[in-house]
């Protein structure tokens, strides 16, 4: 018999100028701890938003890094402990959002980043108002954190069910003004999440609810991101998408395609998104032999004729990285080793050994 539960308790907010029409409602509480990346805020014109809507105290942190280590969130908890913040506005891609839910956690629990993996938390973390400016992680509606862990030389996701936001506001245009690879790198990302879930093996009716239509949606923009002509209808589309594919992996985290990027992240500086979607067309051909309907339904809800044309797809995406990187044979085997040790890998149909790993990550980056 079927066995699932749903758990997804962020507000969601779609459409334009949400965060204005929100006005005070904005406010969770009476300091905000407007936590940023470096210049995409300010690009995007989220926090001028933001800002105008904001009646209440705020104080400002800025410094999230691309791929954020624990460090860099406990600058921002020390910030908000400091200053008496009692919620947070988290405002970017995914590095900001995922850093803020950790600084929410620290602002309240002494611990250190590392002591939240191997012990968890005890008092709930601030509440949190989540803006995405890229459309790809999701995180806005998910219950996770990903950190760049040094001392394991990896990425390594945090959970539980107070990370995800209070309330969600997603505004198409605030993406507007990304560069066309970092759109397609976060497309990609979101693309990853709706097709992982679906074929994970804890998909279950109600997650492959939000993974099949956004599977469909993001299938509808294919001939915009081949041509790089991104309207701010394809931006909505993206957009919906990536929450989309927050919500199926909210319940079904991922699968081997995340365990086999974290390394072309930390090793080769690769965006999080292109590094996943260099193994995208592996990770459906070795599915396929598992679970054919399923793959079979994802190329035909993104109308695409073949395994072949999917991976044509990505090529053509990635035209300037696939086969560009060359690692060498015995790092390949690390590589293997380390992911098959994570979540990921389980929640994979086949799962696939350290030898299958090997071959896929062979495939693509020998
Ligand atoms: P990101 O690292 O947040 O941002 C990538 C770059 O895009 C940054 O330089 C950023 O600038 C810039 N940028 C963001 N929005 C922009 C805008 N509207 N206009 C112009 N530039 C903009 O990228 P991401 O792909 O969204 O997030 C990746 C992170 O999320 C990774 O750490 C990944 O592991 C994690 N992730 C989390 C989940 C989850 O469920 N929580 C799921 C998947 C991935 P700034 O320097 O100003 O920020
Ligand atoms: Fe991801």
């Amino acid at each position: 018999m079927r066995e699932f539960s749903f758990f997804m308790p962020t507000k969601l907010v779609f459409g334009q100028d949400v965060v204005k029409k929100a006005g005070a409602g904005l406010a969770l509480g009476k300091k905000a701890l407007i936590v940023t990346g470096r210049s995409s805020a300010r690009l995007s014109g989220a926090l001028d938003d933001v800002l105008e809507a904001l009646s209440g105290e705020y104080v400002l942190f800025d410094r999230v890094e691309n791929n954020p280590t624990g460090e860099n969130c406990q600058e921002g908890a020390e910030l908000a402990r400091r200053e008496n913040c009692d919620y947070i506005i988290a405002i970017g891609g995914g590095s900001p959002l995922d850093a803020a839910k950790v600084m929410a956690v620290l602002a309240v629990n002494e611990k250190s980043p590392l002591e939240l993996y191997a012990q968890g938390w005890e008092k709930k973390p601030l509440p949190i108002v989540a803006i995405p400016t890229t459309a790809g992680t999701g995180s806005e509606v998910t219950p996770y954190a990903v950190l760049t862990i040094h001392e394991e030389e990896t990425k390594k996701g945090l959970g539980g069910p107070d990370l995800f936001p209070a309330v969600a506001y997603l505004d198409p245009r605030y993406t507007a003004s990304l560069p066309l690879q970092v759109t397609i790198d976060t497309a990609v990302d979101a693309l990853s999440h709706l097709v992982e879930g679906y074929l994970s093996n804890r998909a279950s009716s109600a997650s492959d609810l939000a993974a099949l239509q956004g599977i469909a949606v993001w299938g509808g923009v294919i001939p915009a991101l081949r041509s790089g002509d991104i309207s701010l209808q394809v931006r909505e589309d993206l957009l919906l998408a990536s929450m989309l594919g927050g919500i199926t992996i909210a319940q079904t985290g991922t699968t081997f395609v995340h365990a086999l990027g974290y390394p072309l992240t930390y090793f080769h500086d690769y965006p999080h998104g292109r590094a996943n979607g260099i193994f995208m067309a592996s990770y459906l051909e070795f599915t396929h032999a598992h679970a054919p309907e399923r793959v079979e339904m994802v190329l035909e809800l993104l109308d695409l004729p073949s395994l072949n044309a999917f991976r044509e797809l990505m090529n053509e995406l990635f035209a300037d990285y696939v086969g560009k990187l060359h690692v060498p044979e015995e790092r390949i085997r690390a590589y293997a080793e380390k992911a098959a040790q994570t979540k990921n890998v389980s929640y994979s149909r086949g799962t696939p050994s350290v030898e299958e790993l090997t071959e896929i990550l062979k495939e693509n980056i020998l």
